[in-house]
């Protein structure tokens, strides 16, 4: 790891102007990501802007039918909060298993959307959701977010200050976890909502995407029977899938597959 510059502003605006300053640097903020890219000396940013302090960047609330999460709250806030548990149980128990205590006492939601893992439970959440990010200048739509490998929409100076979801009818999600960090090998999440099912998938592609096979199914039969009726035809290509020494693009598709079952029976 080399030498940086350490700062920690009080306010979005304030680490913004930073960034632009330091043309070099990055946002940090829970490190569960970045650190490990630094301590591999995958990235060298001349300065490290902390996030952690910003009271703006915190907060859980509900307004009408939309949960809004801050994009600060940590994986195990988000997994505790009354307001999540109430409203979208499903992405409380989505956030209550990624990695192990101590990464979720440190990783925030908008750590986890900005750094794009193709494995990250998070991105499976806000595609499925049909969520929004809120940045210190615009909003996203989840489908417009991910754009490639690690990469999404956001510019390097942008801060992402919360997410919007739309309070589905039912939602789960169902992974099938790497046995050393819990990343997700493959996971599924199914939300039925009023305008529909949406199904999205982590872990098998470059980013999350959305299975249609799955949603037109499920929108004309939300059951277990109807993903089984599709047999080998989940609209994905094993070829195009991640293909990894842990799991091959094969053993991927026949997870979708699994997964949605698990995740449309828990919705029942
Ligand atoms: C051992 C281990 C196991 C893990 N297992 C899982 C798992 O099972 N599932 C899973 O989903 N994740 C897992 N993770 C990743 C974890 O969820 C991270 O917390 C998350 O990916 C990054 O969040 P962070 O707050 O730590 O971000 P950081 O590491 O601080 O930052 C990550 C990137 O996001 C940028 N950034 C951070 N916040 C913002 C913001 N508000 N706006 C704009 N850019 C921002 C930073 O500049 C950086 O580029 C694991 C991590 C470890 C170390």
């Amino acid at each position: 790891m080399r030498d940086f510059n350490f700062h920690r502003p009080a306010s979005v605006a304030e680490a913004v102007g930073l960034l632009r300053k330091h043309s070099g640097g990055k946002f940090l903020a829970g490190g569960q990501s970045l650190l490990p890219v630094l301590k591999l000396d995958m990235a060298d940013p001349s300065d490290l802007i902390s996030l952690s302090g910003i009271a703006e960047l915190r907060g859980i609330r509900v307004e009408g039918n939309t949960l809004i999460i801050g994009a600060g709250m940590r994986h195990a806030e988000v997994a505790q909060s009354p307001e999540v548990q109430r409203t979208i149980p499903g992405l409380a128990r989505l956030a209550d298993h990624i990695g192990d205590a101590q990464v979720r006492n440190r990783g925030t939601l908008g750590g986890s959307l900005a750094h794009a893992d193709p494995a990250a439970d998070y991105p499976a959440a806000i595609v499925a959701l049909n969520g929004t990010v809120q940045t210190d200048r615009r909003t996203i739509a989840a489908d417009d977010f991910f754009t490639g490998l690690f990469e999404t929409a956001l510019r390097p100076d942008e801060v992402i200050t919360a997410v919007r979801f739309p309070v589905p009818t039912r939602c789960a999600y169902a992974k099938f976890g790497s046995h050393a960090s819990k990343y997700a090998l493959v996971g599924v999440m199914v939300a039925k909502t009023a305008d529909g099912v949406r199904v999205a998938v982590t872990g098998a592609g470059p980013y999350a995407f959305r299975a249609a096979a799955l949603e037109t199914a499920l929108g004309q039969s939300f059951s277990v029977a109807a993903i089984e009726a599709l047999g080998e035809n989940l609209g994905v290509r094993a070829d195009d899938l991640n293909n990894t020494a842990e799991a091959s693009g094969a053993y991927r598709k026949h997870l979708i597959a699994v997964l949605a079952k698990r995740a449309v029976a828990a919705c029942l």
